[in-house]
């Protein structure tokens, strides 16, 4: 590749290739929040101007200083996909209700796991979403800083490090690493240390690293990045002149812009005037771009200008859009621009996405269904603190298949189905009926629901003793 080629920004040209999008997953405590400062402290540190970019809610990461970073490990001749963009928000809550037309939003996914910890509850809750929504990842076994004996050995590549160890720490390490081998294989995933994955399509590679001294971490971009341009090219491969497609990740008021959405861009391109809509609690909200803002570097005082105005951002990206009429969108929400088709076609688009929201599911849990997507997530989010699982969970009516899937659910505590804000459909009240066993809470006020679901469910302990 020459200077030139390198230096050229990715975005200019149509059909290039995007950023693969990266999230970070895991259990709390485990080290997801240290993996991602470290890899975007690293990065600066290089010392280069640019080493990295910092989005709206996502931090790029562009080839050159990948390879800065990785050292021998990546070769820039070797990839033509410009680099990895970081979702900052860690956690796999964040991670499933930011979907995109395909699933997932992130395209690939780190699972974070403590070595001396190992799998958890989150570690498989995590595994779990990654399975159903298909999308590959990469374990960072962490901390590997913590086995006694262990020297680190930095900028060394792990592999050769972890070779030279003394036999006590190696064994314990080894030990460690082979346990979360087992427990992936338990999940129904074949993986290995990752210097003995040939294929990582059909392997999930364990990657030995410490957050806290960035040994190993060199390993893990390589890997994310092999990952990508081998298996995922076609994905990233993206028309950037074309109306954009993305995600909303928050909705946020601002001062001099009223309320403006941070979206993640996965497709096309955003400009400034566009006409866009948005998912919003009420439906799709149509409405025009006012201002596209990034953040500006260093600009830590409040009162000084937080923001830098763009007049074009392309996929992928992290970016606030300023716009009238933002008040009612919701964080999840896809975003969609309308150039080349009518604003019709792009709301039903838009609401047909909103249609459905799928949440951790297992194979036991309640049937969910809201006005809204926020109120669904409102409901998720509270059905989780009371430790209630969700078999499946929708936006709209209760309708005979609610009823259907409800009479699935293995434990009758599970048979349940939760309606916020919502009409049972009167072919629904029938297959009600007709299955017997289904019960149908009803409320417009979340706590209530959630405690009149928790009665019964005392009560029907209460009777079996
Ligand atoms: P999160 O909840 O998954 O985001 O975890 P954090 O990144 O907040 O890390 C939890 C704790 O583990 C913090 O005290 C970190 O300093 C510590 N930690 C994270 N990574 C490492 C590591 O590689 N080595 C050691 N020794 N500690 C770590």
């Amino acid at each position: 590749m020459s200077d030139t080629d390198a230096d050229a920004p990715p975005t200019t040209e149509s059909n290039a290739l995007r950023t693969p999008i990266v999230a970070v997953l895991g259990h709390v405590d485990h080290g997801k929040t240290t993996l991602l400062d470290k890899i975007r402290g690293s990065a600066v540190s290089e010392g280069e101007a640019g080493a990295i970019t910092q989005h709206i809610g996502a931090t790029a990461v562009p080839l050159e200083t990948v390879s800065q970073m990785a050292g021998s490990l990546v070769k820039p001749e070797d990839f033509d996909l410009p680099g990895l963009l970081f979702i900052d928000t860690p956690g796999h809550h964040s991670f499933s209700t930011l979907r995109s037309r395909g699933g997932a939003l992130a395209d690939i996914a780190i699972v974070v796991v403590d070595v001396n910890d190992g799998f958890q509850p989150q570690t498989i809750e995590a595994l779990d979403i990654l399975k159903r929504t298909g999308t590959p990842f990469v374990v960072a076994a962490n901390k590997i800083d913590t086995t006694p004996g262990w020297n680190p050995n930095e900028g060394s590549p792990i592999q050769g490090t972890y070779e030279d160890q003394s036999d006590n720490a190696r064994q314990r390490l080894d030990q460690n690493l082979y346990e979360i081998i087992g427990n992936l294989s338990d999940e129904g995933f074949s993986a290995d240390l990752y210097w003995r994955v040939q294929n990582f399509q059909k392997n999930v590679g364990v990657v030995p690293l410490s957050a806290m001294t960035g040994e190993g971490i060199p390993d893990l971009l390589a890997v994310l990045m092999g990952l990508s341009q081998r298996y995922m090219k076609e994905e990233m491969a993206v028309d950037v002149a074309g109306p954009g497609a993305g995600t909303v990740l928050e909705v946020k008021e601002e001062r001099g812009f009223g309320a403006t959405v941070d979206v993640v861009l996965y497709d096309g391109s955003v400009r400034e005037d566009d006409t866009i809509v948005v998912g919003g609690v009420n439906g799709p909200i149509v409405t025009e771009v006012r201002a596209l803002l990034q953040p500006r570097p260093n600009a830590e005082i409040r009162t000084e200008k937080r923001f830098d105005k763009v007049e074009e951002v392309a996929a992928a990206a992290g970016i606030k859009i300023a716009a009238p009429d933002l008040d009612d969108a919701m964080a999840g929400a896809p975003i969609r621009v309308v150039r080349d088709r009518s604003v019709e076609a792009v709301i039903e688009d838009v609401e047909s996405e909103l249609a459905e929201i799928e949440v951790d599911t297992e194979e036991e849990g309640v049937v969910v269904k809201a006005d809204t997507l926020g109120s669904l997530e409102a409901m998720a989010n509270a059905l989780r603190e009371a430790e209630v699982p969700i078999l499946r969970a929708e936006v709209g009516d209760v309708a005979p298949r609610d009823v259907a899937v409800a009479s699935t659910a293995r434990e009758d505590d599970h048979k349940v189905i939760l309606g916020f804000n919502v009409d049972v459909l009167s072919n629904a009240e029938d297959e009600l009926e007709k299955t017997g066993d289904v019960r149908l809470f009803e409320d417009d006020v979340i706590y209530q629901l959630v405690e009149e679901y928790e009665e019964f469910v005392a009560e029907r302990k209460r009777a079996q003793q």
